[in-house]
């Protein structure tokens, strides 16, 4: 099957892809929506990742001609207070770069001590306009002095993975997507939609 997904962020799309491979067995295929640059962008007002994921899945699905997911993703700092939060991509201002989203924490984090903070993804399915699901994915680890590594993307650089004593921009693909927030809730929305969307 088919399930179409709203997104222009390439990493995004890569992981998407990579999970579809990897835990859908051949019966799962992602492509973005078509046409997805002739629709008008869906605002993101929600204070959650869940809400911002289901106001963006229930407002692409309209355009969609199958089952379409959307997700919200970002980066939670303890320090911080859970920031940067639904502002991650933003962090920085409007349309910032990866780099000065990165410089930008890095500041606020200097001389901080407790660097604990985690990824948080939440997918939302729709279908026309209707919600079917969602599924939450968390990555818990710790915020690096300075950037390791030229994988992944975002935040994956400072993003230092107790487990794999590494950043998520040091490991592989395929070894981040296996504990990666993105990863844990790919995984569910897959098995679900393998399973014949049977359990509500
Ligand atoms: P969204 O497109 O509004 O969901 O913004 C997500 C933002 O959170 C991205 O632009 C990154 O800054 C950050 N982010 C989410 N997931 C990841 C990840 O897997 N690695 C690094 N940064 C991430």
């Amino acid at each position: 099957m088919i399930l179409y997904c709203a997104t222009t962020n390439p990493g995004k799309l890569r992981e998407f892809r990579l999970a579809a491979e990897t835990y859908g067995r051949g019966i799962v295929r992602v492509e973005p929506l078509p046409d997805l640059d002739r629709v008008p962008p869906c605002e993101e007002t929600g204070r959650t990742f869940e809400e911002n994921a289901v106001q963006k899945a229930l407002y692409y699905s309209r355009y969609a001609p199958g089952p379409l997911f959307a997700e919200d993703s970002g980066l939670e700092v303890d320090a911080l207070g859970g920031a940067p939060g639904v502002f991650s991509a933003r962090f920085a201002g409007p349309g910032a770069t990866d780099e000065a989203n990165n410089r930008l924490l890095l500041d606020k984090l200097r001389g901080v001590q407790d660097r604990r903070g985690r990824y948080v993804c939440v997918v939302a399915v729709a279908e026309r306009g209707r919600l079917l699901r969602t599924f939450r994915g968390v990555v818990e680890g710790r915020i690096l002095e300075e950037p390791r590594g030229s994988g992944g993307f975002g935040y994956d650089p400072l993003f230092y993975y107790e487990p794999f004593g590494a950043t998520l921009a040091e490991v592989s693909a395929e070894q981040k997507l296996s504990v990666s927030h993105r990863g844990r809730a790919l995984r569910q929305l897959i098995q679900w939609l393998s399973c014949g969307m049977d359990h509500d």
